[in-house]
């Protein structure tokens, strides 16, 4: 609400999100102030807004006449105050000052002070974000008269707010642009004897963080000085490893370094995560009770590692508190902080016998609204989670005893993972998910640098009549059944699986994806391959039908014939994998026509068919040209074909299957898009560019789901195109098989030539073009490039590679602008971008689309999750990947057996 510019959105965004909530339920249920405040405020304006019929009434008058704006500002108030709970000042001028007020007043003692921000998305970003931290350093020395990292106040740092590329893939780019700035905050810092903290961030940045801790322990102006430091998660598995590893740096450098021990605040992120790659388990525990036991072996090791670290405790959990205190008496180190977060656990610390102890130290984030809200929804998040020690502690319904429990007790009771929290590869139902190397791992990462193609076998291209061979295999292969033949298509997954690392690498060479694009591809094929098998296992068996008596009735699906199965060059691993998939599943043979740019990836995929124990006739390989695909297409004998690729070609089938005097064959068309991407006021613009990057530029925009058309509202383009272009500018184009390549090149000159046309075109009409220069690397690399347009006249077509168009709306407009996007006849991807359903809503009204993304990238479909396909000039559907595609593939039979002509139906006897 805060980063709406305009009031009608915002007035829109609050009555959604307002009447949207039960918040009567709510009120009076918590014991702080600020929650039944905002409670009860939210409860009236809802109240206002809904219009119940009898009460409501004179209510919704006034909203009418004058009530809106006033629900806005008190909404506003509301959120400020939110923001005031957690935030301890805008500035760190303002901060310096409150906190003087609450050590004065004897609520604080001392601080370690957080500039808001994080995940800079451009060097601008960062560039930001390093001058707040050096001016905040330097005010924060200042005033802290030499007391000490220990009795001082300090600042913790956030890596990510540093580096717009901070993630181990980039870890050159980030010892070379980031660790200078870091070393000179540190340097900062360590003049005025300062603390110095390095927050914990996302668990695939860990390793890169204890990197650039590593260094920094190694430079000689920061030789033996105490502040420097950082935070350890517990909930990571790697939490005693970690503690370990930071202890031998300690003493090897002959340092103190500090410890603060938290458990986590990136959970559900790391969850999502390790589901989304495919990950073998998680890097956190599952369950409350495993994080709160780690916390205390970690608060062990970290007191036993004392004083060469020096231990800071920072938690909420009055269990977890009272505990660490014990193990510390018992290891008799006196030398450790507590922490807490400025507007939480003040009820917690206040009671702490002052005496000999150490100040409690407050984390204070300082900063704008602008960069409050990531900070905001961890801490909500936090406090409104059931599992929470504040969130039981505040609900009367919870006994102390719950509240208070001890995590080992709990963990030896059960159970020791989370019971809805399977792992990865367990969370699809019937079928085993498909796993990948995470590049953010130096091993795994490395792994795929060394994996050589060539260790592949390849089948040859067969020859000869290939559709009579296919022909003579068809009956056989149909009167194997669904079971026998799953069983096959399940050992190619585990083929594809087992030599993922060299077709991620040919998949580099031969068709220029970058790795993780490869990583993606390769599981696609996999899942695609066990989503089949067990579609038709599910579909195919005689199923019953209602019947009278004295009569069987049953339905059963067979396979058509022999399928042509023509693919496009972009996924020559898993569309190609995938029509073969789904064609044998369904009882039929197959000709696999690949694309003529990538026939050493077919003719890999084809060997471990075969090597999976597929009888060579039953899948015959045709390498070549269209020409080729013309020649199969025109054949009299072939039941069907499966296509991907471009319309045009679609086009010229579908007249070749109507010229046919036999059986008409059936046609599945799955082509190109001219997808959309609507943001209104109320997106998110990190999130929007996040996802606009990887939708328009990864794969190089060589994919058919690929974003083309960005539609930005008035009021935010300008401040969203701006952090575009830097975050393009930030991308590293290149070698796709380097891992630290976002994007590769275009697939061959003749395309190139295209996209360079299509550019000149949009200079000559005069569009504003951004395009990165890439004249340095050669070859058919292609600058990605922002073309702004006044509307959508200028194109008509699917424009295949990383251009993508903006154009800048009302969103009021929605309708209309939608209507020129449908008109072009195409319905593949769409995007949307808002916090507001109505919006939403409208959007999808307004354009046609097989396959709508909210909030999120439009590429990256999942099989059986998101199934794939389009509408219109995209697509004649069923989707690839759902549960309506293995049916296309078949004829159906039903069989009516009189079960009376015998003499006389048992069954009907016996009822
Ligand atoms: P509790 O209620 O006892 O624990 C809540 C925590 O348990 C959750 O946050 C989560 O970590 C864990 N948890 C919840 N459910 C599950 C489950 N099902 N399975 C496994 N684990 C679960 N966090 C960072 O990530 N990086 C930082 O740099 C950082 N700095 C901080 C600095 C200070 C001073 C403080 C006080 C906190 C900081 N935090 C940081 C946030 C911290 O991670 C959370 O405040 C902390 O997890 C809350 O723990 P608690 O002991 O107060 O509360
Ligand atoms: P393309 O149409 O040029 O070629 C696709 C395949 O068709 C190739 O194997 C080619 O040899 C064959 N072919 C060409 N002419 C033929 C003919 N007359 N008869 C039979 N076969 C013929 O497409 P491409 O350049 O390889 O791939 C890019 C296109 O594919 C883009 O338009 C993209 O949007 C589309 N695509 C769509 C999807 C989807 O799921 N909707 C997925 C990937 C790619």
């Amino acid at each position: 609400l805060l980063r709406v510019p305009d009031r009608d959105t915002a007035d829109k965004l609050i009555a959604e999100t307002i009447a949207s909530g039960n918040w009567s339920k709510h009120l009076g249920r918590a014991d702080s102030w600020l929650v039944n405040a905002s409670t009860w405020g939210l409860m009236i304006a809802g109240r206002m807004i809904k219009t119940p019929e009898a009460g409501g009434r004179v209510m919704a008058r006034l909203v009418a006449r004058a009530g809106e704006p006033i629900v806005r500002a008190a909404a506003l108030q509301a959120m400020k105050l939110l923001g005031e709970q957690f935030v301890l000042g805008r500035t760190i001028h303002e901060a310096l000052a409150r906190g003087r007020g609450l050590i004065k007043r004897g609520e604080a003692s001392t601080f370690s002070f957080d500039m808001l921000g994080e995940g800079a998305r451009t060097a601008a970003d960062a560039a930001r974000y390093a001058q707040r931290y050096a001016e905040a350093i330097d005010a924060i020395v200042a005033g802290a008269n030499l007391a000490g990292p220990e009795d001082g106040p300090g600042v913790s740092i956030k890596l990510s707010a540093l580096h717009p590329r901070y993630d181990a893939r980039h870890e050159d780019e980030v010892f070379a642009e980031l660790y200078p700035v870091l070393l000179d905050l540190a340097r900062r810092a360590r003049a005025g004897d300062i603390s110095f903290c390095l927050d914990a961030e996302e668990a695939d940045r860990l390793i890169l963080s204890l990197k650039l801790l590593d260094r920094l322990t190694a430079e000689p102006d920061l030789l033996h000085w105490g502040g420097l430091g950082l935070a350890v998660q517990a909930y990571q598995k790697r939490a005693r490893a970690v503690i370990a590893d930071v202890a031998e740096l300690a003493r090897n450098r002959d340092m103190r370094l500090m410890v603060r021990l938290v458990k986590g605040a990136y959970w559900d992120g790391e969850i999502k995560r390790a589901q989304v790659a495919g990950r073998p388990d998680y890097s956190v525990f599952t369950t409350k009770a495993g994080t709160d036991a780690s916390y205390l072996a970690c608060a062990r090791d970290l007191l036993a590692a004392a004083p060469a670290l020096y231990p800071q405790f920072a938690t909420h959990n009055a269990h977890t508190a009272i505990a660490v205190k014990a193990l510390a008496a018992e290891a008799g180190v006196r030398e450790f902080e507590f922490q807490r977060l400025h507007g939480m656990g003040e009820a917690l610390y206040a009671g702490q016998d002052a005496g000999d102890e150490k100040p409690v130290r407050v984390y204070a984030p300082v900063g704008q609204h602008d960069d409050l809200l990531p900070y905001l929804v961890r801490r909500l998040l936090e406090n409104g989670a059931n599992a929470s020690f504040v969130h039981g502690f505040l609900d009367d319904d919870v006994s102390p005893d719950i509240v208070a429990c001890d995590p080992l007790a709990k963990l030896e009771a059960g159970p020791m993972r989370g019971p809805r929290i399977p792992i990865p590869p367990k969370i699809f139902d019937g079928r085993e998910n498909s796993s990948g190397r995470d590049l953010s791992i130096t091993a795994e990462r490395s792994a795929l640098e060394r994996a050589r193609a060539d260790t592949l076998r390849f089948s040859a291209g067969d020859e000869g009549d290939v559709i009579g061979v296919a022909l003579s295999a068809q009956i056989d292969w149909n009167a194997r059944g669904p079971k026998a033949r799953g069983d096959i298509l399940r050992a190619m997954a585990d083929a594809l699986q087992a030599n993922a690392d060299p077709l991620t690498a040919l998949l580099a060479h031969e068709a220029k994806r970058t790795l993780q694009d490869g990583v993606d591809e390769v599981r696609e094929a996999i899942d695609f391959c066990r989503y089949y098998g067990a579609e038709a296992e599910r579909l195919m068996p005689l199923q019953p039908l209602p019947s009278p008596v004295g009569e069987d009735n049953a339905l059963e699906l067979m396979g058509r014939g022999v399928f042509v199965c023509i693919s496009p060059w972009n996924f020559p691993l898993s569309i190609f994998t995938g029509q073969i998939a789904a064609a044998l599943a369904a009882g039929n043979c197959v000709i696999a026509k690949p694309a003529e740019q990538t026939p050493r990836i077919a003719q890999a995929a084809i060997q471990l068919f075969r090597e999976a124990g597929l009888p060579p006739q039953v899948l015959r390989l045709a390498l070549g040209d269209g020409a080729v695909g013309a020649k199969l297409t025109a054949d009299p004998r072939i039941a069907g074909v499966a296509f991907t690729g471009s319309t045009e070609t679609a086009r010229a089938i579908n007249r070749t299957l109507a010229a046919h005097e036999g059986p008409l064959p059936v046609l599945i068309a799955e082509t190109g898009g001219l997808n959309g991407m609507f943001v209104d006021t109320t997106a998110l613009k990190e999130q929007v560019v996040d996802d606009v990057i990887v939708s328009a530029f990864g794969s190089a925009g060589q994919r058919c789901s690929s974003l083309r058309v960005l539609f930005l509202p008035h009021d935010t383009a300008d401040g969203i195109l701006e952090t575009l272009k830097g975050a393009l500018e930030a991308q590293i184009i290149g070698d796709p098989a380097n891992p630290r390549t976002d994007i590769g090149p275009i697939i061959d000159g003749e395309a190139k030539a295209g996209l360079e046309a299509h550019l000149a075109r949009m200079r000559k009409a005069g569009r504003t073009v951004t395009q990165i220069d890439v004249a340095n690397l050669g070859g058919n690399f292609f600058g990605p490039a922002i073309v702004e347009l006044d509307n959508l006249d200028l194109l008509e077509r699917e424009v295949f590679g990383p251009i993508l168009h903006v154009v800048r709306y009302d969103p009021d407009a929605v309708q209309t602008i939608g209507a020129q996007l449908a008109v072009k006849g195409y319905g593949l991807t769409l995007g949307v971008h808002s916090r507001l359903d109505s919006f939403a809503e409208a959007v999808i009204h307004a354009v046609p689309a097989g396959n709508v993304y909210v909030n999120r990238s439009i590429i990256g479909a999942v099989v059986g999750v998101q199934p794939f396909g389009g509408l219109g000039l995209s697509g004649t559907g069923p989707k690839a990947g759902g549960p309506h595609y293995i049916p296309r593939f078949c004829v159906e039979r039903v069989r009516t057996i009189n079960t009376t002509a015998q003499g006389g139906d048992p069954r009907l006897l016996s009822l």
